[in-house]
Order: C-alpha cells, then structure tokens, then sequence
C-alpha cells in the first residue's frame, strides 16, 4: 500500500468539506481554532508514519482521550474486567452529554465513551493511579514517544469554567454510589486528560496497540488481544456517540472522535488513522474528518465490513 499517495487522495477529496460544521464553542477556549485546519497521519502497524496537510499540528484531544483511559484502566486491572459493572457497553443513542439515561439505569453510563462513562473510567484510574490525569499524559508521552506532549492549561481552565454539565454528570453517579473518589477531583483530571495536545502523527502512533491487537511498535505487550479486541468494539459501536450507526455506515472502523476535530480510527491488523479538522457536525464529530475516513475505506477496501 502507498499510504502517502492514498493520504494525499484523501486529503484532495475533504477538501471541498473543510471549514464546514462549527468549532466547539461550549469551551471557549476551543473557539479560538481555525476552521479551516486539515491533518491525516496512518502510523502502520511496523511504526512507520505517513501524513500530509497539517499532520503534524498539535490540537486538543478531548474525547479521543476516552479511548485511551479506557486502555489505561485495563491494561492496570490485569484481567479483572470488574470496570464493567460501573459502566455498561451499549450505544447510547443520545448526545455525547447527555443526562437522561443516567436515572432509569441507576447511575451506570451505556458506555465509556460519552461523558457519564468517562467519568467514571477517570475515577477508576484516580483510585488506580493517584493522578488520573498525569498518568495519562505519561503514558500519551510513552506511546507516542513525544516527551513534548503537554497539557493546555487555556483549555482545562475554559472547560472548568463552564463545566456545570460534568459537574451534574458526576454528581448524579455520585448519588447512586457510583463514584469512589469526590466529583471536584474526579472532574479535575477529566478536563485535564481532554485538554492534552497531539498532533495527528502523535496520535496514530500512540494508537498503534488498537491495530496490533495489543502489543506496542516495540514488541512489549500494553493489552491482551482479547481486550485490544474489546476496546475496538466499544469504538466502533460507542466511540462517535449518536453517529455511531452512520460512521460504521460511511466509514466501516473502529474510532473515537472529540470536539477538538480529530478522530482516531484503527484498522485492526494494518494501521491507526488520525484526521484532524475542526468543524463539527451536530453530533459533534469533524465533518471533513468523516469525508476522509469514508474516502479512505473506500479507496483501501478496508472497511471492516
Ligand atoms: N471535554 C469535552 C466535554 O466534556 C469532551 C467532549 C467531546 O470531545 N465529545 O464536553
């Protein structure tokens, strides 16, 4: 495969879509992006990265963090997959912050990609760590092999700052004994684990365990296969919220989004994809960033189905 000459294609055909949707503007400080921004990097599973447009921009990951906490906890509970009976595994249908489903199923979020259930993954690893939010970050550095990854000190100060939608997330679950550690800090490191910034290479490469069914570039094991398995599956039905069906519609992959405009995707066996472009559509994924990944399984054939 000619990863540069497909990622060039692909980078052609979204562009006519980028600068569509709208920057995230519930955290102000995500506002500030320009829309018209455009990145692809594919990381293969031998580590070798390709890339073209702004590919090597860091932005913020916000939710694509979801995925990676999710990996953390599970690559500390050595096979103990008990994180499951705080948080469930089914698409929840609803927007990526919604409250609703919390009371009708007693304080267990559908699953761990929409806020409610990252919350709770966070609280697993504040117990499991001391510091959710420096683990992530340390680990984010290790797998990417970017000691340069930082914190946005801007945007975990903007999104505390308007962050009364969390707080009640967490609150609720906290009612029905659903938190081990208090909301004030449980919220704290979630804001600082999406503020981190990465860039589209930084990501493909960090992502590399979800393609080769848990083991880094290196050879060393961070998961076993079954649950390397089990995360690309919670990412293909979960990791685009409500437009889970209509990614695996157009796209057909394993992938989280967050409303910083990038999105994660893996092709288990192959490579992990990263697209970067800030507009987003109403459910809150890149709208130039799903052009390209539905571009791209379409050149490829990859598609999972
Ligand atoms: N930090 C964001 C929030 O909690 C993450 C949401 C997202 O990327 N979908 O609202």
């Amino acid at each position: 495969m000619d990863y540069q000459a497909v990622l060039e294609e692909v980078a052609a055909y979204a562009r006519p879509f980028v600068g569509r949707g709208h920057v995230a503007d519930y955290i102000p400080a995500l506002a500030r992006v320009s829309p018209d921004r455009f990145g692809i990097a594919v990381a293969d599973i031998n580590g070798d990265v390709y890339g073209t447009g702004d590919w090597e921009v860091p932005f913020s990951v916000q939710s694509i963090s979801k995925a990676f906490s999710l990996a953390l906890v599970m690559a500390g509970s050595h096979g103990d997959d008990d994180i499951w009976q705080r948080v469930g595994r089914e698409p929840s249908g609803t927007p990526f912050n919604s409250l609703v489903q919390l009371e009708w199923e007693n304080g267990i979020p559908r699953n761990p990609f929409i806020n409610a259930g990252a919350l709770v993954v966070t609280d697993r690893l504040l117990t499991m760590t001391g510091d959710a939010s420096t683990s992530m970050l340390e680990f984010l550095q290790t797998e990417s092999g970017n000691q340069e990854l930082a914190f946005d000190q801007a945007v975990a100060g903007s999104e505390a700052d308007h962050g009364d939608r969390n707080a009640a997330l967490a609150h609720f679950m906290a009612s029905f004994g659903n938190l081990e550690n208090p909301v004030p800090s449980v919220i704290e490191h979630y804001f600082w684990q999406c503020s981190i910034e990465m860039s589209c290479r930084d990501l493909s490469v960090a992502g590399g365990f979800l393609a080769r069914h848990g083991l880094r570039a290196d050879g060393s094991r961070l998961l076993e296969a079954r649950e390397a398995k089990r995360i690309n599956a919670v990412m293909l039905t979960c990791g685009t919220y409500d437009a889970a069906g209509e990614f695996a519609y157009r796209v057909g992959l394993p992938a989280k989004s967050g409303v910083g405009g990038g999105i994660v995707a893996v092709v288990p066996g192959r490579c992990t994809l990263c697209v970067w472009s800030p507009g987003l559509d109403a459910r809150g994924n890149s709208v130039a960033g799903m052009a390209a990944l539905d571009h791209f399984t379409t050149l490829t054939g990859w598609s999972i189905f």
